[in-house]
């Protein structure tokens, strides 16, 4: 678990007083890794409290994270800095998250990070890290992951040393995410908490933060009285109990073939996630039907026919990836998961997505 957190609007400006006792010494400095979009926008980057040698670095997410660009970064740091950094706070949304989570990580550990994508895989705790999301919905901020593009995969780098020592849930930074962005990624927690309820993994834990998850869900995306501001503060709290619900227990279909569109075709995670939600209605029919409701309130489109063109050697690629994530079978349909849902059907639901 996030060992520490806080929440409100504001609180972002806490992080000078948060971080000041973590520093080892004026040599080791703090990295923020930052989102690009907030390049130039003194709002926020100039509240970021810099001191010594501490640097911040900006990161295109353009693409989601990819295990070279975290081996990249690293040896950044390395090169530029003599000691070992005290902290890297990450500043963004689920990829940059992802990023300064996998890069604190392997300040500490020999070799590349995917060596590490798995489970457990992880030798050596991390170094101090900080997260502060500025779009809600991946909870990313909360999880034991950190997802990644590797050379023969993506899977995340799942571990005891992955979650955030400190969390800053400040729903102000949300403000300006775009409505398409705001809709995808606030799905992605909607996902999460249906994922985790109609799962053979729930249990106590992921079924009271699943359930309270997908009620302030429905309240963010349904309730057309919640002011923004409302609806800002509820959906950053949502984010953070879906990511805790799916701790407990695991995601399900949605997450596995979406893993496929994203290797095969680089669709981005809460997109990729609509995009197969939308045609998941034989495995979660009332949620499939309370999403739909949530597009057309919001009237946010989704593109069709990314996968007609495909040849089938690219649509079995996308089919092995997605059975490769055993667990997520096996949370949505049972130990005998392999007998319920075959190749054919899979090639089937990704030709009409
Ligand atoms: P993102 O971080 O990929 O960002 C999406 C877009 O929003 C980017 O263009 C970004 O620049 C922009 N953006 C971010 N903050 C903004 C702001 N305040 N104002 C305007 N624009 C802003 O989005 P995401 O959906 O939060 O994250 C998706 C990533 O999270 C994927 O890489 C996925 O694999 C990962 N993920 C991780 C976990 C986990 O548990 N670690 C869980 C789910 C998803
Ligand atoms: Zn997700």
């Amino acid at each position: 678990m996030v060992s520490r957190v806080v929440f409100g609007r504001g609180s972002f400006n806490q992080l000078g007083d948060i971080i000041e006792d973590k520093r080892i010494s004026d040599k080791a400095p703090f990295v923020f890794i930052v989102d690009d979009v907030f390049k130039g926008n003194a709002w926020l980057t100039g509240r970021i409290p810099l001191a010594y040698a501490d640097e911040i670095i900006y990161v295109s997410v353009e693409e989601e994270p990819k295990t070279a660009q975290v081996d990249k970064l690293v040896e950044d740091i390395i090169l530029k800095h003599r000691d070992r950094p005290s902290g890297i706070i990450g500043i963004g949304g689920g990829s940059t998250l992802d990023l300064a989570k996998a890069v604190s990580i392997m300040l500490t550990n020999r070799g590349e990070a995917s060596d590490y994508q798995g489970w457990d895989l992880v030798k050596n705790p991390a170094i101090y890290h900080v997260g502060i999301p500025t779009v809600s919905g991946t909870g990313a901020e909360v999880s034991r992951t950190t997802v990644l593009t590797g050379p023969d995969r993506k899977l995340g780098i799942n571990s005891d040393y992955t979650p955030f020592d400190q969390v800053i849930l400040d729903p102000e930074l949300i403000k300006d995410v775009p409505k398409d962005q705001w809709f995808y990624t606030g799905m992605d927690c909607f996902i999460h908490s249906v994922e985790s309820l109609n799962g053979t993994y729930l249990n106590a834990f992921s079924k009271s933060y699943g359930e309270k998850a997908y009620e302030m869900c429905l309240d963010v995306f349904l309730n057309d009285s919640l002011s923004k501001k409302e609806a800002d503060d509820l959906l950053m709290m949502a984010s953070w109990h879906g990511g805790m619900s799916i701790a407990y227990s695991q995601v399900g279909i949605v997450h596995a073939m979406s893993y496929g569109l994203s290797y095969v075709l680089g669709t981005r995670h809460g997109i990729g996630n609509c995009i197969v939600f939308e045609h998941l209605e034989n495995y979660y029919p009332k949620d499939v039907d309370l999403f739909r409701q949530m597009r057309e309130c919001h009237q946010v489109n989704l593109p069709t026919g990314i996968c007609a063109d495909l040849n089938s050697e690219e649509i079995e690629t996308m089919i092995k990836v997605a059975f490769s994530l055993e667990p997520l079978w096996e949370n949505a349909l049972g130990s005998s998961w392999r007998k319920k849902i075959s190749d054919q059907d899979l090639f089937e639901l990704y030709r009409k997505m």
